[in-house]
């Protein structure tokens, strides 16, 4: 079936039988991202998740020196 990205406008073609495309068809308002646009996002969203991580893990680490 065919797909528009949500973000570009690019139009995919992806298999009738994939996860996605029922989920898709069962909800329309559902959104697509196209390959280039999820990398992107994704790529940002795991920036974030790790700086937060990092975070976290270099708090910890300097509480237990003091202990
Ligand atoms: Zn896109």
């Amino acid at each position: 079936m065919q797909v528009k990205c949500t973000i570009c406008d690019s139009v995919e073609s992806i298999d009738d039988h994939c996860f996605e495309a029922k989920r898709l068809r069962n909800k329309r308002i559902l959104m697509h991202l196209c390959q280039t646009c999820y990398n992107r996002v994704g790529k940002k969203t795991l920036a974030r998740h790790a700086t937060g991580k990092f975070r976290l893990y270099s708090e910890k680490k300097t509480v237990d020196e003091f202990i």
